[in-house]
């Protein structure tokens, strides 16, 4: 039943929205999401899915969206990972007013429902170790065993929490579990641990707290507390599901319940999301930090050159749904080729140089060329471009010997230089070594671009910078991280060790030195490229390519 309407509605939103819609129609009035991040990490793509899907939702339905941070893990979080998620929710567009929430704020009002609990003969304080609980716990298709503890008397549980709050035992010697049903065909709902004692420093509360709430006795609570109508999270938690709703009921939190609603989280091709992973990748110096432009972090894609707006269309466009898959790294391509299509300015980068000189071009003379700035935007205007005798053009752009269908330059062929005029190859200069250092071309000045002439067409046109003019810079082309594709079953973690290019000197027409870092070109044939943020000095430009101009992807 669940499931037909879920499809039927993937036209028209998807079934979270429909979840939504029954629920505005019925008892609420308004809603209320949050995103939730743990800061043990940047965030990442997958990330982005669930922002645009908390955030956006609220804003739908005019409602409201908190940025919480799910703090209750003393010992893998730290404020870097704070401040940098404020930071990429804020760039992806997101708002969330004055409602930043810290899950460690509420550890006072986590112990006093825990003692709620106790009182009620609820949760007990257990002695039993890990490896004991574990063997208590039975299998998906044998039932748990009840621990020894699990009968001790209230004030005696009572007195034990006090004791293990105020610091009397060491990390592991106790646990306080729920107590629900060892027999649960769920293994979640036997008498699952709510608190453990680790005697560790939190980035907040600092040393005031010994004992820390698990996950799935915080998070509920967590939405509860702040009024959450809709908790919406990854699939691997439908299984906890009836827990979280035991521990909103049990804590009192009875009208207007958060409902907790699961969908799949996003994979992509070629690369790793988790967290852990990503952690291991920038500890183990493999990748550039967080930021490494071949992350799939938010500030790794931002630093590569992503907008906002094409994660945000990505978003869209893959949809949610409860059906785990891999999405195809090219799409996400494709949201940004379509973003900046019209957006950036196409200027003329040479990355592989190659000396061409015009042996019948006035020594000295400069002519400036005007040439559009983006071919699908007239707004974006036209800019002069100097041309010289002395230019450069890209290596593979000649060939001394062509092979078939080589339309580009070759001895005695002629091309069109863009924005300029038709040039036709006289000569090939090698050094000793044998290796092409020049071609001389000569020019026909009948052919000056924009003048009109018909005379005879050619089938190349290439870019290229004058030699007098140009700004060398560094560039920065990528491949994928990596080769398998770690997110799907059986993926393995293999780095693609080809997946950095740096050519130290290409070579880019003037109009580049008003860039900025962060800043969005197209390179004309050579693809979209941004001026990075944390290498570019004063004197010296470094790009990174954000994406190649043509791919194989396929929109479905
Ligand atoms: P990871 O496994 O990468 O560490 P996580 O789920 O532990 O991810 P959290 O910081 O707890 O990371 O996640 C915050 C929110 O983002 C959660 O609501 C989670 O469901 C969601 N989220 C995390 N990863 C993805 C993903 N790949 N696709 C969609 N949503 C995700
Ligand atoms: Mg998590």
């Amino acid at each position: 039943m669940e499931e037909k309407k879920e499809n039927a509605l993937s036209n028209t939103g998807n079934f979270i929205h429909s979840y939504v819609q029954e629920d505005l129609e019925g008892k609420l009035n308004k809603i209320h999401t949050r995103f939730p991040p743990e800061p043990n990490g940047y965030l990442h793509i997958g990330h982005a899915k669930s922002i645009c899907l908390n955030f956006g939702m609220a804003k739908l339905y005019g409602g409201k969206c908190n940025l919480r941070f799910d703090d209750t893990n003393p010992t893998k979080e730290d404020t870097e990972y704070v401040e940098s998620i404020k930071e990429d929710v804020k760039w992806l567009g997101f708002d969330w007013e004055d409602r930043l929430y810290f899950a460690s704020s509420y550890f006072e009002k986590y112990y006093e429902v825990a003692v709620k609990l106790i009182k009620e003969g609820k949760a007990f304080v257990c002695d039993l170790s890990a490896e004991e609980m574990r063997e208590y716990r039975g299998t998906l298709n044998t039932p748990g065993k009840e621990s020894p503890y699990r009968n001790r008397n209230i004030e005696e549980n009572l007195d034990l929490f006090e004791r293990m709050r105020k610091g009397e035992f060491p990390d592991g010697a106790k646990t306080l579990r729920a107590k629900i049903d060892m027999s649960s065909p769920n293994i979640n709902m036997r008498d699952p641990v709510l608190y453990r004692i680790a005697h560790a420093t939190h980035h907040t509360t600092g040393d005031a707290w010994c004992i820390y709430p698990m996950y799935d006795f915080a998070h509920p609570l967590e939405d509860a507390i702040e009024g959450i109508t809709h908790s919406i999270c990854t699939m691997e938690f439908e299984d906890h599901r009836p827990l979280y709703d035991w521990v909103v009921k049990e804590a009192g939190y009875t009208k207007n319940p958060p409902r907790q609603i699961e969908f799949a989280r996003l994979g992509l091709t070629n690369t790793v999301m988790s967290k852990r992973k990503l952690r291991a990748l920038v500890e183990e110096g493999l990748v550039d930090g967080w930021d490494d432009p071949r992350m799939p972090t938010i500030s790794g894609l931002r630093r590569r050159g992503f907008t906002p707006e094409s994660i945000r269309d990505f978003c869209e466009r893959i949809g949610v749904s409860k059906a785990n898959s891999v999405v195809d790294s090219g799409l996400l391509e494709y949201c940004i080729r379509d973003d900046l299509k019209a957006k950036a300015k196409v200027v003329m980068a040479v990355l592989h140089p190659l000396k061409l000189v015009i042996t019948n071009y006035p020594e000295g003379q400069i002519e400036l060329m005007d040439i559009e700035n983006n071919p699908e935007n007239e707004q974006l205007g036209t800019r002069q471009v100097p041309f010289t005798k002395n230019l450069y053009i890209e290596q593979e752009d000649f060939m001394e010997e062509p092979v078939k269908k080589f339309f580009r330059l070759a001895p005695g062929k002629e091309v069109r230089l863009k924005g300029a005029y038709f040039v036709t190859c006289t000569d090939v200069i090698k050094d000793k070594n044998g290796n092409i250092t020049e071609v001389h071309c000569t020019y026909d000045p009948e052919t000056k671009s924009g003048s009109g002439f018909t005379g005879r067409k050619v089938k190349g046109t290439l870019h290229w910078v004058s030699a007098d003019h140009c700004v060398k810079a560094t560039a920065r082309l990528y491949d994928y991280m990596m080769l398998d594709n770690p997110e799907s079953e059986n993926g393995e973690m293999i780095m693609n060790e080809n997946s950095l290019e740096v050519i130290e000197n290409c070579y880019i027409e003037p109009a580049i030195e008003e860039a900025k870092p962060g800043d969005k070109y197209q390179f004309m044939r050579n693809g979209y490229f941004c001026v990075d943020t944390k290498d570019t000095t004063k004197e010296h430009f470094v790009f990174n390519r954000i994406v190649s101009l043509k791919s194989s992807f396929k929109l479905k």
